[in-house]
């Protein structure tokens, strides 16, 4: 589209923009298993305003914007206490888990380079790992070393160690892993890292704020953070289970020397010196200040109350999907995700399934190897669960009708667009 020769008025454009909405997943209604985290319309309306009051302010340089350094400073505090990061520990705000994994990724090569000039590095990181490390070393040419998770989806640090070699520069668990939501074993894989001196990151964007919360509230949670020796750097993301505004995570380092590896500095151009913290230039403080307002604004408390009810609905959905005959649930999910596929011998396609879940309005991931259906669940979904199982057993016998009508469309992967 051209832009238009007079512009719209305020109202006009804010109805466009809303009518645009309108075809939009329900995710204020819990509709969403993936993409949204809602804690409430409250905290919402809370990260919009304090949004507002930032998204001109620009973190590249918080010299002009003292504001910006002191949230930065307060909310990195913050996520290195869920993390047990100890004395020395030091992060910084990106715009998401991508970003902090991109510069985990960037800020081993660099070490191995500058520390023992590697010049051919490599990552060992289990399959299960998030996609970001592929886009990480396919980003600044690392060698991404996949290895086997084992039946339980958790990282085989036996295997893990055995592809560890000279040109190791990084070496991966996740706490808790996306695809099966259960945490690998960090001591083993973090032990394999002081063994060979090398880089070890742990990927809690996903549970980096619910994990502390599910220990308190009595679950068992194997060790995941800092507390484990080796552990050098972890991602945790505040615009997950800590609620906030799109474009927030932390990247944390044991130690401030370990987080200078990430950080970019030149004076090579006109513009005299520059420096970036990550891999934005231009950063939005919006993201920044809702991220502070709504850890302020809920507490330990408030955190407490979202962690349970989320893991309430997670347990419920849990129990719905062992029930079904059609389904077979993946692994017991250590935080919140749930994921499931279609019973041995069922024949069941679970991605029509999903399709047929969307036309209710109910919208999941489909992800594989193995076909499964993936659903985070989060506080909003305290409540909802009894009516997404309704329409779950109402698209499983709808798959299963139109399979019986036409055969062809047994577990193919057509009805995905
Ligand atoms: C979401 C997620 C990421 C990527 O984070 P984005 O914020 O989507 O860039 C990485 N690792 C895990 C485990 C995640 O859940």
């Amino acid at each position: 589209m051209a832009l238009r020769t007079t512009g719209l008025s305020h109202d006009e454009t804010l109805q466009a923009l809303d009518d645009l909405k309108a075809h939009d997943v329900r995710w204020r209604e819990g509709r969403a298993f993936t993409l949204t985290y809602h804690g409430g319309d409250d905290v919402v309306a809370l990260a919009e305003q304090a949004y507002q009051r930032f998204s001109t302010e620009n973190a590249l340089n918080t010299e002009a914007f003292p504001s910006l350094r002191t949230i930065q400073a307060e909310v990195v505090d913050i996520a290195l206490g869920w993390l047990d990061g100890p004395p020395g520990s030091a992060g910084f705000m990106t715009s998401g888990g991508t970003e902090s994994i991109l510069l985990a990724v960037k800020g081993s090569r660099e070490r191995g380079r500058k520390e023992r000039n590697i010049t051919t590095p490599n990552i060992v990181l289990p399959t299960s790992a998030h996609a970001a490390f592929e886009k990480g070393c396919y980003y600044f040419g690392v060698e991404s070393r996949r290895i086997s998770v084992r039946d339980d989806w958790r990282a085989d640090p036996d295997a893990m160690a055995d592809a560890v070699d000279d040109n190791t520069v990084l070496i991966v668990g996740s706490a808790p892993q996306y695809p099966q939501g259960v945490i690998d074993p960090i001591e083993a894989i973090a032990a394999i890292a002081l063994d060979r001196g090398i880089s070890c990151h742990v990927d809690a964007c996903m549970g980096g704020v619910i994990l502390p919360y599910l220990a308190r509230l009595g679950h068992a949670v194997p060790p995941w953070n800092f507390a484990v020796d080796g552990v050098t750097s972890m991602s945790v993301d505040l615009h997950k289970f800590g609620y906030t505004a799109k474009g927030a995570s932390v990247i944390a380092y044991r130690t401030k020397q370990l987080r200078a590896y990430q950080t970019y500095v030149t004076d090579n151009w006109l513009g005299g010196v520059y420096g970036s913290s990550g891999i934005l230039g231009t950063k939005s403080g919006g993201s920044m200040g809702a991220a502070w307002a709504v850890m302020n604004y809920l507490g330990d408390e408030g955190y407490l109350r979202l962690a349970a009810s989320a893991r309430r609905a997670a347990e419920e959905l849990v129990a719905g999907v062992q029930a079904r005959k059609m389904l077979s649930l993946r692994a017991l999910p250590d935080t919140c995700l749930v994921t499931f596929g279609a019973a041995e011998d069922s024949g069941l396609d679970v991605f029509a399934v999903a399709d047929a879940l969307w036309r209710r309005g109910w919208f999941v991931d489909k992800q594989g190897p193995p076909a499964s259906l993936h659903l985070t669940v989060n506080a909003v979904h305290d409540g909802k669960i009894p009516a997404f199982l309704a329409d779950l057993d109402a698209s499983i016998a709808e798959v299963i009708a139109s399979a019986a009508a036409d055969p062809a469309t047994m577990g193919s992967y057509g009805t995905v667009e």
